[in-house]
């Protein structure tokens, strides 16, 4: 079948006037030929579209015939594949984890005045430690808590795991690069 029949039959289609035999010779043409298999996608859309916003009725069980005899079309490619989208949602969360990290780290100290000297937090945090009495000293205290466990992550980053996850940082942008160029 050429190219044009194949157009003539999806203007039938379209119409509602195929036969299950010209829907047969169509399908064969739509497996083999690209091109006439994505205008037919374009249709099938458009079809639709019109269907819902005119409330057309078809004809009871028409377009289940139709597409029980082009369901042997493979599946339209998704835009994203499982994969990656699970590697967009890792690359994603990490980068998102660690710029929280990065500004925590950053402006730990003003954070942490801030929320101790705070009323509300700084009540809370008279709640969890009672024995403080003195707010200046409970927020030395805080601060000396935080420092020590930053530190402590701190440490251990630059020690030996501070190659790991720059090797994660960078692997992560990379594979999101090679996602995002290979979905544009
Ligand atoms: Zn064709």
């Amino acid at each position: 079948m050429k190219c044009e029949d194949a157009d003539l039959l999806m203007m039938k289609y379209i119409d509602g006037e195929i036969t299950s035999q010209e829907a047969e010779k169509l399908n064969q043409h739509l497996l083999a030929c690209k091109k006439c298999k994505e205008s037919f996608l374009v249709y099938e859309g458009m079809l639709c579209e019109m269907n819902d916003m005119l409330q057309v009725e078809t004809p009871e069980g028409f377009e289940c015939a139709i597409m029980a005899k082009i369901q042997a079309l493979p599946q339209v490619k998704a835009i994203y594949s499982t994969r990656d989208k699970v590697k967009l949602w890792v690359a994603g969360t990490f980068a998102i984890l660690l710029s929280i990290g990065a500004i925590l780290i950053s402006y730990r100290d003003a954070i942490i005045f801030s929320l101790a000297k705070s009323q509300h937090f700084g009540v809370y945090m008279q709640n969890l430690l009672p024995l403080v009495v003195r707010v200046e000293a409970q927020t030395e205290n805080v601060i000396n808590t935080f420092n020590t466990a930053i530190g402590r992550v701190e440490q251990t980053l630059s020690a030996s795991a501070g190659f790991i996850v720059t090797g994660i940082v960078v692997l992560c942008v990379v594979q999101l690069a090679l996602v995002m160029r290979r979905n544009r």
